[in-house]
């Protein structure tokens, strides 16, 4: 099925956003946008991007947003970005979803739905206890993960309310395994 489609995708770390991101970007053929992997991969990298940013992701605190919005909408306008994407850990604050809503505007564009992945916290808690053994991210040590809870609770949570009332928000029962969760979100954004 091809895409058109612009999404973004919310909820926790851990949830599960990058495995339905990756299985979504695939079905719909539209590039996943993860912006913590393009931040991890400029790291990697040494970039001048890289070093702008890697203390404020060691510590688990958001980039400054001039420079996550800056990024994003550069990756938003490749070619390969044009018939639709997916957009994971973007926008996280107030912020950043006002720059998001004046770049769409701009370029005559529009999101089509806005996933929230939901799984109870023993859940989350333990798919982030697996990620660290398999993937071993430097930001996952304790301090980084307590701080990214806290600014999700505080800053990225408001923003579920704010897409519910553009009527984009679509709730999606994030705690069975990839495909049958990635059949809910089709079933809630396709219906
Ligand atoms: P993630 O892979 O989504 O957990 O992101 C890893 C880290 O990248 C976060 O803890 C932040 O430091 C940074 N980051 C990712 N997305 C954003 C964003 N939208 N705004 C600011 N910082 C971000």
């Amino acid at each position: 099925m091809k895409g058109k489609m612009n999404l973004i995708i919310m909820g926790p770390q851990g949830v599960g956003k990058g495995a339905q991101s990756e299985d979504l970007a695939r079905i719909y053929d539209i590039p996943h946008i993860s912006t913590g992997e393009i931040f991890r991969k400029n790291i990697a990298e040494k970039t001048d991007l890289g070093k702008k940013v890697s203390a404020y992701i060691e510590k688990g605190e958001l980039v400054p947003d001039e420079v996550t919005s800056e990024m994003v909408f550069d990756r938003l306008s490749q070619p390969d970005a044009q018939n639709g994407w997916i957009l994971d850990g973007y926008p996280r604050n107030a912020k950043q979803s006002e720059d998001l809503d004046k770049w769409l505007k701009k370029n005559d564009k529009k999101l089509d739905a806005v996933i929230l992945l939901e799984a109870d916290s023993a859940l989350i808690a333990s798919r982030i206890q697996k990620r660290i053994r398999e993937e071993g991210r430097s930001d996952d040590k304790p301090e980084a993960i307590a701080e990214r809870l806290a600014i999700y609770a505080r800053e990225t949570k408001p923003l579920i309310d704010y897409y519910a009332q553009k009527g984009l928000l679509r709730k999606v029962d994030a705690q069975g395994d990839v495909p049958t969760v990635t059949k809910a979100i089709r079933k809630a954004i396709e219906n």
